[in-house]
């Protein structure tokens, strides 16, 4: 779908402004919120994930322009750790607004840009692994051999591989010099690859110009290169044709 085709109603729905195509689930005593395609075909890879004694659960899925706004600029502020590539928190006094927007991006997205916003992403972990004081951080280790999801994440391996996960990819699987890798990042690739083709660094520059971001100069004036490595690289509809 070309930017000219990509009408008012669906620009608000790739940004997290619109939720109307969004329906209401729970995993694991939670609730979330994906569209309906997405949810059916989750709900296959948890059955598929029993079958092999996991419990594939949801740590985060839909997220609306407003969360993703609050979470950019609490990091901003400090209220919220911002983190290196090892995941130890950084010191932001140390940091010039450039590097500190980069440092930002590697493990948030502005909002606006968020695949979280489109109702076709999930964050996973494995409720069968743990115990009921374990606290889920979504991190490399948990997901690495020897961490505690390293079971269901060998699994995912082998049916995203097999092309036996229904429809769902890991757009972050690895460092594009970009988003950090988040192998607990799965997209439904038949629908989200439709909002990829949506994405359009002009559209979400203005978008941005108008909304209350913290470092909003800083990021508008580098947003080419922002685009370029955090928001388009991770297109599945793209690598499925280079494959
Ligand atoms: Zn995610």
């Amino acid at each position: 779908m070309s930017v000219d085709t990509c009408k008012a109603s669906e620009f608000r729905q790739l940004t997290g402004q619109d939720t109307s195509h969004l329906c209401e689930l729970t995993s694991n005593s939670s609730v979330y919120w994906l569209s309906r395609p997405t949810a059916e075909a989750f709900s296959a890879l948890v059955a598929a994930s029993r079958s092999q004694g996991f419990e594939l659960a949801v740590a985060s899925a839909h997220r609306k322009f407003e969360r993703q706004l609050l979470i950019w600029n609490e990091k901003a502020a400090g209220i919220r750790p911002l983190l290196d590539e090892a995941g130890q928190v950084l010191d932001i006094e140390q940091l010039n607004e450039r590097e500190q927007v980069f440092a930002m991006l590697r493990w948030s997205a502005l909002p606006g840009t968020s695949r979280h916003h489109w109702g076709t992403d999930v964050d996973v972990y494995d409720a069968a692994a743990m115990d009921a004081v374990y606290r889920v951080q979504l991190c490399p280790d948990e997901c690495a051999q020897g961490g505690i999801f390293s079971g269901l994440h060998r699994w995912l391996d082998d049916v995203i591989c097999h092309n036996r996960s229904f429809g769902f990819q890991r757009p972050f699987d690895i460092d594009r010099g970009g988003v950090a890798p988040e192998p607990w990042h799965l997209s439904f690739a038949p629908e989200a690859g439709r909002y990829e083709r949506m994405l359009d660094c002009g559209q979400m520059y203005n978008l941005l110009a108008q909304q209350p971001i913290a470092l909003k100069q800083t990021v508008l004036e580098n947003f080419e290169e922002i685009f370029r490595r955090f928001i388009a690289p991770a297109r599945i509809d793209k690598r499925a044709v280079a494959d």
